[in-house]
C-alpha cells in the first residue's frame, strides 16, 4: 500500500474520502449495494468510540440492554409521524421459514416502537421511573444514495431510550445526553461541535423536538453527528406507557431517545484528515504510537530490534505497535502509518540505540518541525504529553477552520454566497416557507438553531420579518 495515488482534498474531496477509507483499510463495499463491511482497523476505532460513550452513559445512570431486530409492522403504524417519516426507508420481511408471515416484520430502522411496547409492560408506578436504557445495535434504513460510514443501508449505533414522570425531567435528560455527545466529540474526538435545536422540518419523525451536535467537515459541509430527541408523550400515548403517580392517578410517561452512529467515523475522517491520509484523534486512535526500526545489516538489526522491544515495553500503557515487517523499507512504513493516521511515530536507528534516545514524529506536523529527540527515561511522560498536545492542536485547528468558514450573513445575497463555501449564520423568522425557499435556492438546510445565542434583534434574511432568532444554514451530508 502506498499513498502516491491518494487524490488531493482540494482536487476532489469526495474522491479523497472514498480512497482514504480503502487505503487505510477502515471499511469496504459489501456485495449488497449500500451495505458496508467494517474492517478490523475501522472497527477498532468504533470500539474506542463505544468505550468512551458507554462510560459516559453508565456514569449518568444508564444501563445497556438488547431488543429484537424485528418489529411488527403494526407497531410502526401506531405513531403517525413516525411511520410517515420512516416508511420510505423500511426493509420488510414477509416470509420466514418458507412461509408467508401473518404480519410483515420490519427490520428495525430505530427502536422507539418496540421499546415503547416493552416499557408499557414494565412501567406500573412512579417508583419504576425513570427508566434509563441504552442499546448498542445495528439498524437498517433503505437509503438510495449511500456513502461508506456516512449513509449505509445497515449501520451500527447506540440508541438510548428513557421514560420519565414529568415533562421537565424528559427535557433535562434530552439536554443531558446532548451535552454528553458534545463532551465526547470535543474531548475524545477533537471535533468542535455546535449544539442546537433542529427546525420542525428537520426534527426526528415523532419527536416534539430534536437537538443535534453539528460539525463542519474539511470541505465545509455540515455533518449531523449525534442527536437527542424529546418525544414528549407521543410514544407513551401510542404504546400506552402509563404509571400511577403518588396520588394514585394514571399518567402518561414522557420519553426521550438519543443516538450516535458509525457515521461519526466519517466525521473523524473528514474533520482531521489531510493529503497524506487519516489523522486520528489520539484518545480514540486504535494505535497511538508506532515504532519503526531502521537498520542496514543484521548486526544493526539485532541491536535496533532489541532496543525497540525495550521501548515498546516502557510504553505498554499506550496502544502501541512495533512494525517488524522486515520485507518493507522504513520509507514505505512511514507512508503506511501516515495513511492510517497513527498520532505518533517512533523512529529507532543504530545511532539512537547508542545514544539511548529515540526520534518521535507527530502525524499532525509534517517534516522536521514535528520531530523531537526523547531520552529513554523520559518516554512515558513525553508520549503522554505529546498525545495531549496533539489532541489540543487538532481541536484548535478544526475550530479555527470552522470559525473562518462561518459568515454572519445579514442579507439573502450574503447567505447564498456564504453557503457556497461555508456556513451562514443568519436571522430567520422560523417559518417553514422561508426555510424551504433557502433549501430550494441553495441546497442549504438549517443545521440548527444554536442553544447559545444572544437573540439580537434582526430581520429574516428571506422575508424581512422582524425576529430575534438566528440559525446556521449549510449544505450537509
Ligand atoms: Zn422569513
Amino acid at each position: 500500500m502506498s499513498n502516491d495515488s491518494l487524490t488531493a482534498q482540494n482536487e476532489n474531496f469526495s474522491e479523497w474520502y472514498n480512497q482514504i477509507i480503502q487505503k487505510a483499510e477502515l471499511a469496504d463495499y459489501a456485495p449488497v449495494r449500500g451495505c458496508m463491511v467494517v474492517r478490523p482497523y475501522g472497527w477498532a476505532l468504533w470500539e474506542n468510540i463505544q468505550k468512551a460513550l458507554d462510560a459516559r452513559f453508565k456514569a449518568t445512570g444508564h444501563q445497556n440492554a438488547a431488543f429484537p431486530l424485528f418489529i411488527p409492522m403494526s407497531f410502526l403504524e401506531k405513531e403517525k409521524e413516525h411511520v410517515e417519516g420512516f416508511s420510505p426507508e423500511l426493509a420488510v420481511v414477509t416470509h420466514g421459514g418458507g412461509q408467508e408471515l401473518e404480519e410483515p416484520l420490519v427490520v428495525r430502522p430505530t427502536s422507539e416502537t418496540i421499546i415503547g411496547y416493552m416499557y408499557s409492560k414494565w412501567i406500573k408506578s412512579y417508583r419504576d421511573l425513570p427508566v434509563l436504557i441504552n442499546q448498542w445495535a445495528n439498524v437498517v434504513r433503505w437509503e438510495m444514495r449511500t456513502r461508506l460510514f456516512l449513509r449505509t443501508l445497515e449501520f451500527y449505533w447506540q440508541e438510548g431510550h428513557t421514560a420519565h414522570a414529568t415533562a421537565a425531567e424528559a427535557e433535562e435528560e434530552t439536554l443531558r445526553m446532548l451535552h454528553i455527545y458534545e463532551d465526547f466529540a470535543v474531548n475524545e474526538a477533537a471535533i468542535p461541535v455546535i449544539t442546537g435545536m433542529k427546525s420542525e422540518t428537520e426534527k426526528f419523525a415523532g419527536a416534539v423536538h430534536s437537538y443535534t451536535i453539528e460539525a463542519m467537515m474539511g470541505d465545509t459541509k455540515a455533518l449531523q453527528s449525534g442527536t437527542s430527541h424529546n418525544l414528549g408523550q407521543n410514544f407513551a400515548k401510542a404504546f400506552d406507557i402509563q404509571y400511577l403517580d403518588t396520588q394514585n392517578q394514571l399518567q402518561y410517561c414522557w420519553t426521550t431517545s438519543w443516538g450516535l452512529s458509525t457515521r461519526f467515523v466519517g466525521a473523524i475522517i473528514m474533520t482531521h484528515g489531510d493529503d497524506q491520509g487519516l489523522i486520528l484523534p489520539p484518545r480514540l486512535a486504535p494505535i497511538q504510537v508506532v515504532i519503526v526500526p531502521i537498520f542496514r545489516n543484521e548486526d544493526e538489526q539485532q541491536k535496533v530490534m532489541e532496543y525497540a522491544e525495550k521501548v515498546k515495553n516502557a510504553l505498554s500503557a499506550f496502544r502501541i505497535t512495533l512494525d517488524d515487517r522486515f520485507e518493507q523499507t522504513p520509507g514505505y512504513k512511514f507512508n503506511d502509518w501516515e495513511m492510517r493516521g497513527v498520532p505518533l511515530r517512533i523512529e529507532i536507528g543504530p545511532r539512537d540505540v547508542a545514544n539511548d534516545k529515540v526520534v518521535i514524529a507527530r502525524r499532525d506536523i509534517p517534516g522536521k518541525a514535528g520531530k523531537s529527540f526523547v531520552e529513554f527515561n523520559a518516554l512515558p511522560q513525553t508520549v503522554q504529553q505529546l498525545l495531549d498536545e496533539l489532541h489540543l492542536s487538532m481541536l484548535q485547528k478544526a475550530t479555527d477552520f470552522r470559525d473562518e468558514h462561518i459568515i454572519n450573513a445579514a442579507s439573502y445575497d450574503e447567505l447564498k454566497e456564504a453557503v457556497q463555501n461555508g456556513w451562514a449564520y443568519s436571522h430567520w423568522c422560523e417559518s417553514k416557507a422561508c426555510e424551504a425557499k433557502i433549501k430550494e435556492d441553495t441546497k442549504a438546510t438549517i443545521r440548527c438553531i444554536p442553544l447559545s445565542q444572544e437573540h439580537t434583534k434582526g430581520t429574516c434574511v428571506v422575508c424581512g420579518k422582524a425576529t430575534n432568532t438566528k440559525a446556521y444554514f449549510a449544505k450537509a451530508y
